[in-house]
């Protein structure tokens, strides 16, 4: 028997209608379903010129396949809608148990259109949906938030995805935090949320995901976890969680370091995850079905509270030059409070701080607490910031719409605006690697991390079944590397609309187990061609959809300064040739010369 539909529930907030839909498309389920689903949904029915904060933007959150089966690593979500931070197509996906209890409520896709005339939130409820009054919980932060409405709802084994003060204020990096601690952070989702005047979405259920063929299934579940003993990568990711990066990372220049302009810092040692171990004891935890389990718990004034990751790490510590960590574990739990995305965060005050050490804004320095001596690493004036932003007061008003129009609107030199597409550059240096640079380029939401190719075929991670036999050189120039990159693309897209975490994508080489349990869930008989085909469809939607936002060439591209070498670290003295490697790419992909699918 085969899967052949996908449920989907809508959503209007501004008629509060409730539909339920099975979708039956042989095409589009074609696309694996979750976030191929919600791109193909997507793509057809909204207009590329809208308004992000328009009613008629929609936000859809999908889950994929795997999603709550016994394929390990099974537990992401994803949001898609226009994004009001890159006026493209926007997206983020986040862990924890959200996904899995919105798949076993039964559906796939959640699509919200409208506008609520005052605050909601909505409760889904073992397949029973209510759009509930929000009025109470409007103003308080996600933690709070999440507390309440078990509360309210009398349950503390709900589930809730909510937004914060950020996101209520319409900050275009707003991201949305679910299960307390896990964060949906691109492409300010939080901020269309916002603007539907939509809280908080608590889901519950006791219900199982259905499968087509569970021996099939748990076959495949059984081969993936044995690959995964087997991988160095995963092992180091296990015990020591993503700030290992920090450690392992610098020394081929992949942190970002004061606001993307030195490849050297001695304050490094302070920040990674050797320095947190020996801080104290770490509480492992992961996301629902997770081997791995890379996230954890530290002591922080007596109580365990979630570990920062490499991301907020890197762009609030070594990027701001904040070396105390005690701040840090604190900033991740203000910011995440707060709701906001903290790579964004971290590149737009990175910019600010460079702007006022350079004196090129008029800034009252007292404000803030920051001296012409104490800018870079002023721990308590760049902590003042955070609520600024989120609550757009001063200054914040202007930092709160990102870095590409906070240059604009203060007209600053070129360089200091670090973004793709008008999205902030995460925390991995393009200079460190010519595969990285062009995926930056070239991802469909922007400068964006988790396709990373530092680590995917340089040296660690060669998927035969497509061809990536070969380590490609980090700075190559030669066609290997679009070669690479569009494989690389094609592949996480698809295993992205799988419903999978990443990591277990990096962790484990081969395909064929992650396609075998695909099958076995959907009863299909995806191939590894199919997968991949799947894959290079959803980039091409996204794409078109892109295209017709106003996309071109000139977009494909990243903040200037990475034209520029750094004379320290493991990157120095490296351009990446991102002229002649989207020329390469382009052709590949079968796109003019400016960069429209033909
Ligand atoms: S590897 Fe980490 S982020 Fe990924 S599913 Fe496991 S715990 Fe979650």
């Amino acid at each position: 028997m085969v899967l052949k539909i996908a449920k989907i529930l809508r959503i209007d907030l501004e008629t509060k209608n409730i539909d339920y839909e099975d979708y039956t498309d042989e095409d589009e389920m074609n696309l694996i379903g979750g976030m191929g689903l919600a791109t193909a949904i997507f793509t057809r029915e909204v207009d590329p010129e809208i308004d992000p904060f328009d009613g008629n933007n929609l936000l859809i959150f999908s889950v994929g396949p795997f999603c709550g089966t016994a394929i390990p690593f099974c537990g992401r979500f994803f949001i898609t809608a226009k994004s009001p931070l890159t006026k493209i197509l926007g997206e983020a996906s986040s862990g924890g148990f959200f996904g899995k209890t919105l798949k076993s409520t039964g559906y796939d896709l959640v699509i919200i259109k409208g506008k609520s005339q005052s605050p909601v939130y909505l409760w889904i409820n073992d397949g029973v949906v209510e759009i509930k009054d929000a009025s109470e919980l409007w103003g308080k932060g996600t933690q709070e938030t999440d507390e309440k409405i078990k509360e309210l709802l009398g349950n503390d084994k709900i589930i809730v995805a909510t937004i914060g003060p950020a996101g209520e204020n319409l900050v275009k990096y707003a991201c949305i935090i679910n299960d307390k601690h896990h964060a949906a952070g691109r492409c300010g989702m939080g901020a269309v949320m916002g603007s539907k005047n939509l809280k908080a979405i608590a889901v519950h259920s006791t219900g199982k995901v259905p499968v087509q063929d569970k021996d099939k299934v748990n076959n495949a579940a059984k081969e993936l976890r044995e690959l995964l003993k087997k991988s160095a990568l995963g092992m180091v990711i296990a015990d020591s969680g993503t700030p290992v990066h920090i450690d392992s990372m610098y020394s081929v220049g992949d942190v970002i370091i004061k606001n993307y302009t030195e490849g050297r810092w001695i304050g490094i040692k302070k920040i990674g995850a050797k320095a947190i171990k020996a801080r104290g004891e770490v509480k492992k935890h992961g996301c629902f079905n997770c081997p791995t389990a890379c996230r954890g718990f530290v002591e922080y004034e007596g109580e365990w509270v979630t570990r920062p990751e490499y991301e907020t790490l890197s762009m609030l510590g070594s990027n701001l030059l904040v070396n105390d960590l005690e701040a840090l574990i604190k900033w991740n739990l203000i910011v995440n409070d707060l709701g906001l995305d903290s790579i964004s965060l971290g590149a737009v005050i990175g910019c600010f701080l460079e702007s006022i050490e350079r004196k090129l804004i008029d800034v009252n320095l007292d404000e803030f607490g920051f001296t012409e001596e104490n800018i870079w690493g002023a721990i308590g004036p760049i902590e003042k910031l955070f609520t600024k932003i989120a609550y757009r007061e001063g200054i914040g008003d202007d930092l709160a719409e990102g870095v590409r129009s906070f240059c604009n609107v203060k007209g600053l030199p070129e360089e200091l605006s670090m973004h793709g597409k008008g999205l902030e550059v995460p925390a991995h240096e393009p200079r460190a690697n010519n595969l990285t640079a062009l995926d930056y380029a070239t991802t469909p939401r922007g400068a964006y991390h988790c396709y990373e190719p530092m680590h995917l075929s340089s040296y660690m991670n060669q998927k035969e079944e497509i061809g990536l036999t070969e380590q490609v050189d980090r700075f190559g120039t030669g066609d290997d590397v679009a070669e690479a990159v569009i494989k690389i693309q094609d592949a996480s897209e698809a295993y992205s609309a799988c419903g999978g975490c990443i990591f277990g994508f990096w962790f484990i080489h081969k395909l064929t187990p992650w396609i075998n349990g695909l099958n076995g869930i959907t009863g299909r008989a995806y191939t590894v061609d199919d997968f991949m085909k799947a894959g290079q469809k959803i980039v091409k939607m996204k794409r078109i959809f892109n295209v017709k936002c106003g996309i071109t060439k000139a977009d494909d591209n990243f903040g200037k300064r990475f034209y520029t070498p750094l004379e320290k670290g493991g990157s120095k003295r490296n351009i990446p040739p991102l002229e002649g490697l989207l020329e390469k790419y382009y052709q590949i992909r079968k796109w003019d010369a400016q960069g429209k699918p033909i």
